[in-house]
């Protein structure tokens, strides 16, 4: 870290895991802003006084980076190149008593719900009239848009309600209202986030409502691509899917959770539903959307996995042939139903689970990607990188999934659309020629 003097008053905003908590940095940058507060998001020149780490509590790893992030910058206070630390997020509402005795140097600790009393601290207020505007610390062209917050659902591994409270959908004024205002700013590309974005409408609309969402932000001007992400298997709106077959800027992309593949593991993890059910909808997904792009992630390693069962998955993983596939090693988290589980498979096996479930993965990417070579697509150009243009087709969702290297005789310019011919392919990526 650079011993750089602070300058006075100058708030720098540091982002931990999820991009649900990327917005709500983005929120509070925006408000800062309202307020006429020098605020930054991750300042790498380190010119701020005033230091808000949004944290994440999700798993260890997540936890560690969080406790690590937050000792760095209480040593940049020791060392005099900050003055306040205050931190918020995840890592913050879950373990806000223990942290405050073992780090006594953070100045403040808020939750995933103190935005107001977070700001006061900042000496600014909460402006209502901010509502639906929010400025992007990613490049423009895309943005997330987090349609809800908290989840209703007893995941047996998961502590995220234990962090971010139950089911909220935001109501959808407000969200087509920023969407109109990112689109004004030029954004392309809207990323619908949510914990559990099927679940949009029951509390506020007393039904499930992400169809009509969709179609609303069809509407907006401007906006060419909308994504889907965090959808959940049971009860899941097949209207939605309709409006994604009526609708050309709705992506045929899903990203939808699945968790496992053994009905014996699913039933332990509490996930409502069971393998067969599981397959049946991938089925009658992929009939009503026959070139839609499926992303999943798996845990391996929940209690009471057996080997049997990951033969399961890993067969499952086989017949389903998933687009996108990420695959994660549970974690013994407090306070989740697991928890009172004994975390009987070994780390070592955990992990070697996870290895063979992406090698698989990686054959299918493959020979996916390969059927793929002589078809010409819509890319959005997303960066440029030692002078190569790198974008992302409809099938692909920023940082998380395939990318394509764009050959081109042109200068192209970041966030526009270009068509592109596949010419060659490799696991996870497309090289195209641009036409
Ligand atoms: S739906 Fe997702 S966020 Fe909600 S409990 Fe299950 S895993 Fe956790």
């Amino acid at each position: 870290m650079k011993t750089k003097g602070s300058r006075k008053n100058k708030v720098n905003i540091v982002t931990l895991g999820c991009s649900k908590n990327l917005v709500d940095s983005e929120v509070l940058l925006t408000q800062l802003r309202g307020n006429q507060i020098d605020a930054t998001h991750e300042s790498k020149n380190d010119d701020a006084n005033i230091v808000v780490i949004n944290t994440c509590g999700f798993i260890d790893n997540a936890k560690q980076e969080s406790i690590d992030t937050i000792l760095r910058y209480v040593d940049a206070k020791e060392e005099g190149i900050v003055e306040k630390v205050y931190v918020t997020g995840c890592l913050s509402q879950r373990y806000k008593d223990d942290l405050e005795k073992e780090i006594p140097k953070v100045d403040a600790w808020f939750g995933t719900r103190d935005l107001s009393r977070l700001l006061k601290q900042l000496n600014a207020n909460y402006k209502h009239e901010l509502v639906g505007e929010r400025i992007l610390t990613n490049p423009s062209h895309f943005a997330y848009l987090k349609i809800s917050e908290g989840c209703d659902r007893p995941c047996s591994f998961c502590a995220i309600p234990l962090m971010r409270g139950k089911h909220i959908s935001r109501p959808m004024e407000e969200l087509v209202l920023e969407a109109k205002n990112l689109a004004k700013n030029g954004t392309k590309e809207l990323l619908l986030i949510a914990q559990d974005s099927t679940y949009y409408g029951l509390d506020l609309y007393k039904k499930r409502n992400l169809a009509e969402l969709l179609k609303r932000l069809s509407d907006v001007e401007g906006i060419e691509w909308i994504r889907l992400h965090y959808a959940f298997p049971t009860g899941f709106p097949m209207d939605a899917l309709d409006a994604m077959a009526e609708r050309k800027n709705i992506c045929k992309y899903l990203d939808i959770p699945l968790q496992h593949g053994s009905t014996e593991i699913l039933q332990l993890m509490r996930r409502g539903t069971t393998r067969e059910k599981t397959e049946a909808l991938l089925e009658s997904i992929r009939e009503r959307i026959p070139e839609i792009a499926i992303r999943t992630t798996l845990i391996a390693g929940h209690p009471g996995e057996t080997q049997k069962h990951f033969e399961e998955m890993m067969s499952f993983v086989e017949r389903s042939r998933f687009d996108r596939l990420g695959v994660f090693t549970y974690s013994h988290e407090e306070n989740t139903h697991s928890y009172s589980m004994k975390d009987d498979v070994p780390d070592k096996v955990k992990q070697e689970r996870v290895d063979r479930l992406m090698e698989l993965q990686e054959g299918i990417s493959l020979e996916l990607n390969r059927a793929k070579i002589g078809k010409t697509y819509k890319v959005l150009v997303d960066r440029k990188e030692e002078g190569v243009f790198i974008g992302r087709t409809e099938y692909d969702s920023p940082e998380v999934d395939n990318e394509v290297i764009l050959n081109s005789k042109d200068y192209l310019r970041l966030g526009d659309f270009v068509e592109a011919k596949v010419t060659s392919a490799t696991e996870f990526d497309l090289n195209a020629e641009v036409t």
